[in-house]
């Protein structure tokens, strides 16, 4: 086993650096990984454009990175029972809960007490991976090998590539997401709009039509978006927020600007033939922009929900009497809790139609600049649409194809 490994760190914004690294052997409870896959999040971004995502600001150098797949290398004292061993390709769950807090710990009936409580997602010293939230930082899999959590790392099933391993993560996200709005039991087969065709977007879409959506319509302004959730994910409809005319004065207040979003919303209603006293029994908003949110209020027919799955606007203008009054819920998630197994599984089925073709475009590790440089445009050298960039830390083809450990089948 190699004891250096490579690392892309980031130090400032723009500021990416090759670094080679001692490597520690794994603690109790631990085992090493090598990475092989990561996708390039928005969030990862953020932090490479501006050396800070929103609040949280980089104050020592951070490899970025959290959506991984890799194979483990070394098993760690006190991992016996973890199941794992040494070759075994896994999922990295990278946000590392506290197992001592409210959210963390769950007793049952009798008192005893597990450390993986339904909604770990909240914990409140939650340490995540390629985050600058908490002091020091914890480095993300932007980087050759890393010692992780035995009980974070998730098998993947042999008909699952890295690639698609590394998607676990926003499809993590996605499938949370529909947890918490109930979707397969209110109603069973749930009209669905999704706002919003970036990755999360697309795969908000493909697990909708996976779990028995009755209709899923993709909302985007982006056509190029549109077509490839039309024609790769299979989306029954797609609807393209129209772009103002050059010369339209912007809304001379929030009452204008929530009637704006109304409108629009009467308008992709009446296009798609749904009633104006009608509408989608689950809106996935995928933007985090606030004209889309109010966008997705008015989609919503009387008892539904709205699930906000993008973050972005962080206080904002909502027509609450159209909600309120109407009984829309509105959902909030943050992150996920318990969904690395069950993503994984899904992605091994066959049945999350367009998954692999949602990795657009792969870098090796040393042209991570690269990698950014493609997300940030949004198109490619050629001009074609970038859904998902992947960065292959050590590459797909010299890794093993197949791990002899099927998944555990959670539901
Ligand atoms: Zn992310
Ligand atoms: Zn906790």
């Amino acid at each position: 086993m190699s004891s250096v490994q490579c690392a892309c760190v980031l130090h400032g914004p723009q500021d990416l650096r090759y670094e080679d690294r001692p490597t520690a052997p794994p603690k109790s409870g631990q085992a090493q990984v090598q990475v092989v896959s990561t996708g390039i999040c928005g969030s990862d971004l953020h932090y490479y454009i501006h050396g800070r995502n929103g609040d949280f600001v980089l104050r020592s150098p951070l490899v970025l990175g959290h959506e991984a797949s890799g194979i483990v290398t070394a098993l760690g004292p006190e991992t016996e029972n973890s199941g794992l061993r040494v070759g075994q390709r896994v999922a990295l769950e990278v946000g590392i809960p506290c197992r001592e807090c409210r959210f963390c710990v769950e007793r049952d009936a009798n008192g005893a007490a597990s450390t993986k409580g339904p909604r770990y997602n909240l914990c409140e010293n939650m340490r995540f991976c390629s985050s600058a939230k908490t002091f020091p930082h914890l480095d993300g899999t932007l980087q050759g090998r890393m010692n992780h959590p035995v009980e974070l790392l998730h098998p993947i099933p042999d008909s699952c590539s890295y690639e698609a391993a590394a998607l676990a993560e926003p499809l993590a996200v996605v499938l949370h997401a529909c947890r918490r709005a109930n979707f397969t039991s209110t109603p069973p087969n749930p009209r669905v709009c999704v706002i919003g065709s970036g990755a999360v977007g697309l795969l908000a879409c493909s697990l909708s039509i996976a779990l028995g959506a009755s209709s899923v319509t993709a909302i985007d302004i982006d056509s190029t978006k549109l077509d490839f959730a039309k024609n790769a994910v299979g989306v029954n409809n797609t609807w393209q927020v129209p772009i103002p005319p050059k010369g339209t004065p912007p809304p001379k207040d929030k009452e204008e600007a929530t009637q704006r979003s109304r409108d629009l919303a009467n308008a992709a209603m009446a296009d798609l033939g749904i009633a104006s006293n009608d509408g989608f029994d689950i809106v996935f908003e995928c933007t985090g922009v606030e004209s889309c949110i109010q966008m997705a209020i008015f989609l919503a027919r009387p008892g539904s929900r709205v699930v906000l799955v993008g973050m972005g606007t962080p206080i904002g203008t909502l027509p609450i009497s159209s909600f309120a009054l109407r009984e829309v819920d509105i959902i909030g998630v943050f992150r996920y809790a318990n969904c690395y197994p069950e993503a994984l599984r899904l992605l091994g089925s066959g049945k999350l139609r367009g998954v692999e073709k949602m990795v657009t475009h792969r870098f090796p590790l040393e042209e991570t600049e690269r990698a950014f440089e493609t997300l940030r445009r949004g198109r490619g050298e050629n001009g074609e649409l970038v859904v998902k960039v992947m960065v292959n830390v050590t590459s797909p083809e010299s890794a093993p194809r197949v791990g002899t450990m099927a998944p555990p089948e959670l539901a």
